[in-house]
């Protein structure tokens, strides 16, 4: 198996997955397929063109996945998310309105709003919208899907399918996660804490013998064309995540 987050592992992944029934988040909750079905899931944090490559390689084998973009300062990146959406994949508002809210509901509502009218105002389809996973940056709410897990009404208002977790029946599911550059598996639950930690060729098995629905949620950012640089990049992150944060801990104790 070629080493993990290279384009050739995620082409090698897609060749595992070609056999099965594949589906967006918003196409798999209309359809409410029985299992065994795969849904693909795309967080875009940043590096947009990863997410516009891996979205090449998905049509090239005819799969479809919905990938979610972020609000950055600077706006959308419609470039990208006009690239993506021409390959034949859905689109999705990946929000994060709690954390620039500071908390406050009522305004982030309200921004989520703002930010999928500005997606449609650009001819995008928008029918799913993924919580960015972060920790909360202000008192009062655990995380960004509080917003939606505490008014599931907002879903309906704002002409959505769905929440791409809070829409979803887990129990007929395996779910796997790349997030941090560490797949971490549910069985049955959604995302979250319960989480074991998991493998690529376990995310392979699964596809070869799938006993339930797999769902799998990538952050294309993660994902590079030469292992050299995905392991130097990999590294970054854990010294500016994990080695820095506890030095500066230490120094203080
Ligand atoms: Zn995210």
């Amino acid at each position: 198996m070629p080493a993990e987050y290279t384009v050739a592992a995620f082409q090698d992944l897609c060749r595992r997955a070609a056999h099965l029934p594949v589906f967006g988040v918003g196409d798999y909750l209309r359809a409410g397929p029985q299992p065994p079905a795969v849904i693909f899931r795309f967080d875009v944090d940043y590096r947009s063109q990863h997410a516009v490559r891996l979205a090449s390689i998905l049509a090239r084998r005819g799969l479809r996945g919905t990938f979610y973009f972020r609000r950055h300062p600077a706006g959308f990146n419609h470039a990208a998310i006009r690239a993506v959406a021409a390959l034949g994949h859905e689109i999705g508002y990946h929000y994060e309105t709690l954390d620039r809210c500071g908390g406050d509901f009522l305004a982030a509502r309200a921004m989520l709003q703002q930010d999928i009218d500005d997606l449609r105002r650009n001819d995008v389809t928008v029918e799913t919208i993924a919580a960015h996973g972060t920790p909360p940056l202000a008192p009062g709410y655990a995380g960004n899907l509080d917003l939606v897990r505490r008014d599931p009404g907002l879903v309906g208002q704002l002409g959505l399918l769905g929440d791409a977790v809070l829409s979803v029946d887990f129990t007929r599911l395996c779910y796997f996660s790349d997030a941090g550059w560490h797949w971490t598996r549910h069985d049955g639950t959604p995302p979250g804490p319960g989480g074991r930690p998991s493998t690529l060729a376990e995310v392979g098995a699964c596809l070869a013998h799938p006993e339930t629905s797999v769902y799998l949620t990538f952050h294309p950012h993660q994902w590079f064309e030469r292992a050299a640089v995905m392991h130097y990049f990999r590294w970054r992150n854990r010294v500016g995540m994990v080695i820095l944060p506890r030095l500066r801990a230490l120094r203080r104790a």
